[in-house]
């Protein structure tokens, strides 16, 4: 940059403290740095573009957003908890990874992992159903991605097939934060920046404050839980209800709960009338008969998930991450 005294290598910028050491600071990324690709998707207020970083070659995918289209649709907070929660999630290979974030005069931009391999939606329609043992992979990589996000203090409230990107070896990505609610983390020491996870901890919708209200329903019809519809309220078991209706889904090629419209998707909902389809495997069905119980304390756990006999086998961790990915069957 013109007229800066120091080196500027690989991002970094070169500098000297106070105490005369060289420091290396880095430097922020530009529009400039990045080279785009084609377009992955449109959101309602963003376009989604695979992007290669000039200087690494590494291509991510980037979310643009339009500022003015944000504020007149009154959107900037959701923007601000989507990257406040990325901003918390950035060490675990299940939650779409956020680099960086800049901006220009027209549009705010997002650095993210690139998941090419789209949407598990989009997979799982391809394929119709999975099996069990597809089922078992995939189920137990969000699970492993939500027991991360709790225990990081944030619940996601729309996790649906749509949300779950996977990448090009067909792991999984979760993505889509702006209705996540971010929870106090138990004491542990302020981390510097200006990125902390203080600046975000109020406000967010559906948390109890003023404008829940005002915003009565975020998430999807069909993944929502029954406390959210009859008190307004979710929490961490309510990512649990939505991952028994994945799991359902998975095997069963449709959601559990799905009517003509939302009002009678949420009379399923809170009437817990769903079935089975006929040779629904056993073991499988008493699982989601445990996640899909209408009191939220009454659900199963994740740990108990874990140990539920549909996981039998499986490797618990980092570990799941290293595995090849079944086929698709
Ligand atoms: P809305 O804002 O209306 O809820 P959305 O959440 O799908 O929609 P975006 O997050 O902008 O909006 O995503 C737009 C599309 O881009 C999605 O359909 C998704 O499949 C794709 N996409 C999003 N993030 C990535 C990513 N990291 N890698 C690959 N594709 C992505």
């Amino acid at each position: 940059s013109q007229g800066n005294p120091y080196g500027i290598e690989g991002g970094l910028l070169i500098a000297i403290d106070v105490n005369g050491n060289q420091v290396l600071k880095s430097i922020k990324k530009g529009v400039k740095d990045f080279k785009f690709g084609r377009t992955l998707g449109e959101g309602s207020y963003s376009t989604v573009m695979a992007a290669t970083d000039r200087q690494s070659g590494k291509e991510y995918a980037i979310k643009v957003l339009d500022k003015r289209h944000i504020i007149k649709e009154k959107k900037v907070k959701y923007v601000n908890i989507e990257k406040d929660t990325l901003n918390r999630l950035t060490d675990h290979p299940g939650v779409v990874r956020l680099y960086y974030t800049f901006q220009d005069e027209q549009s705010l931009y997002f650095v993210l992992d690139l998941a090419s391999s789209g949407e598990l939606l989009g997979v799982l329609k391809r394929t119709t159903t999975f099996n069990e043992e597809c089922t078992r992979f995939y189920s137990a990589e969000i699970l492993d991605t939500i027991d991360y996000m709790h225990a990081r203090g944030v619940i996601h409230r729309d996790l649906k097939p749509e949300n779950v990107l996977l990448d090009d070896q067909m792991h999984v990505k979760i993505t889509d934060f702006g209705t996540a609610k971010i929870l106090e983390l138990p004491k542990r020491p302020p981390r510097n920046g200006s990125n902390g996870p203080m600046e975000s901890l109020h406000g967010s919708p559906l948390d109890g404050s003023e404008d829940s209200k005002a915003n009565s329903f975020v998430g999807t019809a069909e993944y929502v839980s029954p406390e959210l519809l009859t008190n307004k309220n979710a929490c961490k078991a309510s990512d649990l209800w939505a991952f028994g209706c994945i799991v359902y889904q998975l095997l069963a090629g449709r959601p559990p709960f799905k009517a003509g419209n939302e009002y009678l998707t949420f009379q399923k909902i809170v009437n817990l009338d769903y079935q089975f389809p006929k040779g629904f495997p056993e073991v499988a069905r008493d699982l989601i008969e445990r996640l899909l119980v209408l009191d939220p304390a009454s659900r199963l756990s994740i740990e108990h998930v874990k140990n539920h006999e549909f996981f039998d086998g499986v490797s618990w961790g980092r570990g799941l991450w290293r595995l090849k990915a079944p086929k698709l069957k």
